[in-house]
This record gives C-alpha cells, structure tokens and sequence, in this order.
C-alpha cells in the first residue's frame, strides 16, 4: 500500500481581546518564544525536535509522506488583524492546493484566536483548509489547553486533541496524540463517531494549573483506557479574557460507537461539574504577598516565587505595568530579582549607558490596562545598570527547552532608592517568563535569589516551582484579568457562570 500523503500546517495564535496590542503580520513573521514564521520543506528541519505539536507530529509519522506547507505562531496579544489573518490563510490554502493529492491534513492550531471580524479564528481556518480538500479528506486538529472551542469548529474537524498539562510540557506529545488518531481515522472506514459538551462555568488561569487540584486528578483521567468504544477524550479549559460567545471550556471524545462517546463525554462533564468548588483563586493583593514572600525568606533556605499572573504576556497583557514592582520597592523589598519588565526604551538607554552607570529612568506603564490607578503609571526611578544581553540564547526548561530565545535588547538594572534591594530585568520584546535561562542570560542564578518575581500565570510553574520554597500570586492590574466576576463581559452566551460559583452571565 502506498504511503499516506499528509499536508502539515500550523497557525497559532491566543488572542486577549482586552489587550490593547493588535497583532500584526511582522509578529508572526518574528515568532518570539515561538519560531518565525515558516514555510515549505523548512519546517521539517525547524520543527522536528522541538516541543511543539507540529513537531511530535513530524516526529511520529516517519511511515507517511509529509508535505510541509507552513508554520506560524505570534505571541499572545489582542486581536489577530485582518490583513495578517488573511494572508498566512491566503499562503496555508496556496500551499494545499499546490500539495496534490492527499490523504488527509494535519492543523496545528491553538484554539483561542480571534480575529478582526471572526470571534472564532480556528473555526475560519478549518473552513478555508475544508473547502479546499472537500469533505472526504480528514482532518486532524491539535490544540492548545487553552481554546475556547465552537460547536461549529468542531463539526468541521475529523479528530482533535489537547494539551494535557499545564505549564504545556506535552506540546509535542499533543501532537503524537493528533498522528495517532488521525492513523485510527484513516484506517477506519467511516467517520469516527464524537461527542462535544461545554461547562457552564469559566475556569480562571490561575486556577487551571495541572501540577495542582483538582486540574491534576482530572486531567490523570484522561488518561485511563477509555471504555469500549471510545479511543480519545480531551479536555480545554478555555481562555477567559476572551469576550466571545464560545468562551469556555470544552471537552470532546472520539470512537467508534456514538452512544459510547456520548455516555463517556456525559460522564466526564460530570465530574467537572463536582469539580467545580475545588477550584479555588490562589490570589492575594500585591503588598500581601511582598509581606508574606519577606516573611518566608527570613528563614527560608530557597527562593520565593511571586508571580503576576493579571500582567502575563503569556496571556496577552502588555508585561509593563508596574503596580507588584511599586509593591515591592514601598516594601523595602530585599533580595529581589524581578524579570521581566517589557521596556524598550529603558532596554536601549542602559545599552547606550554602559554596565556601571547610573541613570534615571521611567519603567514600565505604557499601557493603561482596564481598572488600572495611579499605582499602574509609568514608574519614575533611579537605577544602575548591572548587566546587558542580546536576547539570544537556548531555553532549558520543562516548556521550552531546546528552543532558541531571541528577546532582543536586555539589562538587569538596579533600583538605587528607598533602601530596597531590588534588580529588574527590562527587555525590547514582550515575553512571559516561564524559563529560568531568562534570568541566567543576564549572570543571575535563580537558585541563589531570595525573591523571585515572573509575570506569568501558570508556565512559570514548570521551571520554577522546583526550586522554590513557595509560589505566591500576587494580584496587581493588568490586561489579563483574572476575577472573571468583575470582567465587562459584552459577548459571553447567556447562562456560563463567570468563575466556580461564580454569578450567571446574562447577554444583553
Ligand atoms: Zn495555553
């Protein structure tokens, strides 16, 4: 029998639409923690070993003919635009039908993109890549953890799976998962049998860890043998700063016998219905948690973690705002090392001043985030530079390992004021650090610091969590805001609950 001939494509995106930077082609085409946009028998060389869905895929289909078609991926930011939207459709559907005859396509898609005029991004995707290959060429999808998921799009799709863990270390599994099922599709003579529930209530990001429960337990369970008749459940906890009609989490489940999958799906929803008061918001104010992190570290032999999860631009936020920072300076905060703050300007002016100097500089606060006060403004303040990098190097961590960095303009700075102790990590691009080597690229082992500050919510876990006496989430303002009750939600559906025992959302 011949080989299979499968197209391979990714387009990634998670869109914050409270976010107030729109993403642009030129992110794409810069990649970021992402590689660059990618296209052709190129993406074979990029990808193959990296933890990325399209490459455990690659990785596990060594028996099929693969026709590389293009890759893209752009940091977590607001809206998608149009223009860039349309283009790399307008290169992936070029690409499938100058492929040729095929078997079936491979997506790897994140699942919460939304775009200037589509609320649901993936759904106009698989609709474009549908209408091309026509209904009797399957489709395989992965996803992020993180989609918000439509009915419609997951009619359009022959099989989907979803990341399992999140900090995400099992991207490129993921992706193993995606052959795997599309393997069982192809061998099968009809399409698979599916199921799809939603929960009723939103899950906040700082919940959603599955390091901890009741994410863990209910993620392990996904694991077990399905029962006769089912070959695959997944489970997506959504993206909440996502003011669209399907945001949420979802689940789905594959087989090969409809009242199977239908029972097993019911069971499931079911148990994260029970779930649901276990999931509890580990926040606390922004000068709590310098007072506490200050408490622990007194005796405390490893570093405390505090991160600010509002201010992730692993969710979309802008990773400027400055209210933990003001936090921990009016603390006298001692034994701080804080990274990373996106800062340009502060980035090139301790470039342009050298190691050793001092300078005054405004950190930070470029832009307001919804709810944000006085104590989000840009900071004023006197600092000495202490080190400066290019932003080039390999990560190590759990996530991202492997993967090369290229963060541009870096300098670990000072605060030379208010008796503190206190060094920042400012950057030229916008980056959530949930990789230790962020700080080791600037001379800082993060082992020996007392305190350590992330804007992240929950990536950071993987590498840091190891090496920490204790995490703390400090609540500060910014655009991904993680109290879902004090959301201005316009476009929800009506009745999604808005967090566990959250109030009901009624659309007006
Ligand atoms: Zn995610």
């Amino acid at each position: 029998m011949a080989r299979a001939r499968i197209a391979i494509a990714g387009f990634q995106h998670e869109t914050n639409t409270f976010a107030p930077v729109r993403t642009t082609l030129d992110k794409f085409e810069l990649g970021g923690t992402w590689p660059a946009l990618t296209q052709g028998a190129a993406i074979l060389d990029t990808f193959t070993d990296l933890n990325i869905p399209i490459g455990g895929f690659i990785s596990a289909a060594a028996d099929w003919s693969l026709v590389p078609v293009l890759w893209a991926g752009a940091e977590p930011g607001g809206y998608v635009c149009r223009a860039a939207f349309d283009e790399i459709c307008h290169r992936l559907c070029r690409g499938l039908l100058q492929a040729g005859e095929l078997d079936g396509v491979y997506l790897d898609l994140h699942g919460a993109m939304v775009v200037d005029g589509f609320e649901d991004g993936e759904c106009e995707v698989v609709r474009r890549v549908r209408e091309i290959v026509g209904n009797d060429v399957p489709i395989a999808v992965s996803l992020d953890l993180h989609g918000n998921l439509s009915p419609e799009f997951f009619a359009l799709c022959n099989v989907v799976t979803i990341y399992r863990t999140y900090p995400h270390i099992d991207m490129a599994d993921t992706g193993r998962r995606a052959r795997h099922l599309l393997k069982l599709q192809l061998d099968h003579a009809a399409p698979l049998c599916k199921s799809f529930r939603q929960l009723d209530y939103l899950l906040p990001i700082t919940t959603q860890s599955t390091r901890r429960e009741p994410a863990r337990r209910l993620y392990a369970d996904l694991e077990q043998t399905p029962v006769a008749g089912v070959l695959s459940a997944d489970v997506a906890m959504g993206f909440p700063p996502a003011d669209i009609e399907h945001c949420g989490a979802s689940l789905l489940c594959y087989g090969t016998e409809q009242a199977a999958c239908d029972q097993y799906a019911d069971q499931l929803l079911a148990s994260w219905q029970k779930s649901e008061p276990e999931f509890i918001d580990p926040m606390v104010e922004a000068e709590v948690a310098v007072q506490q992190a200050m408490s622990i570290t007194a005796t405390a032999a490893k570093p405390v973690v505090i991160c600010d999860p509002q201010d992730n631009p692993g969710a979309g936020a802008t990773g400027d705002t400055t209210g933990l920072l003001r936090a921990l300076i009016n603390g006298r905060a001692q034994g701080v090392w804080f990274g990373m703050l996106w800062d340009e300007e502060a980035a090139t002016l301790a470039h342009d001043a050298g190691v050793g100097s001092q300078l005054q500089v405004v950190l930070g606060g470029r832009y307001p985030a919804p709810g944000s006060a006085d104590c989000d403004a840009p900071l004023p303040v006197s600092v000495v530079v202490e080190a400066l990098g290019d932003g080039n190097f390999t990560f190590t961590g759990p996530m991202y390992g492997g993967a090369r960095a290229r963060l541009g303009k870096m300098a670990l700075l000072r605060i030379d004021q208010d008796d503190c102790d206190v060094h920042v990590i400012v950057g030229a691009v916008r980056t959530q650090n949930a990789d230790q080597e962020i700080f080791r690229h600037l001379g800082v082992e993060p082992s020996t610091c007392r305190i350590i500050v992330v804007k992240s919510a929950g990536h950071f876990l993987a590498d840091y969590e190891p090496i920490a006496e204790k995490v703390i989430f400090a609540e500060a303002t910014g655009s991904n805001p993680c109290v879902l009750k004090n959301i201005a939600y316009r476009n929800l559906r009506s009745g999604l609950r808005l967090g566990p025992g959250g109030p009901v959302y009624t659309r007006a």
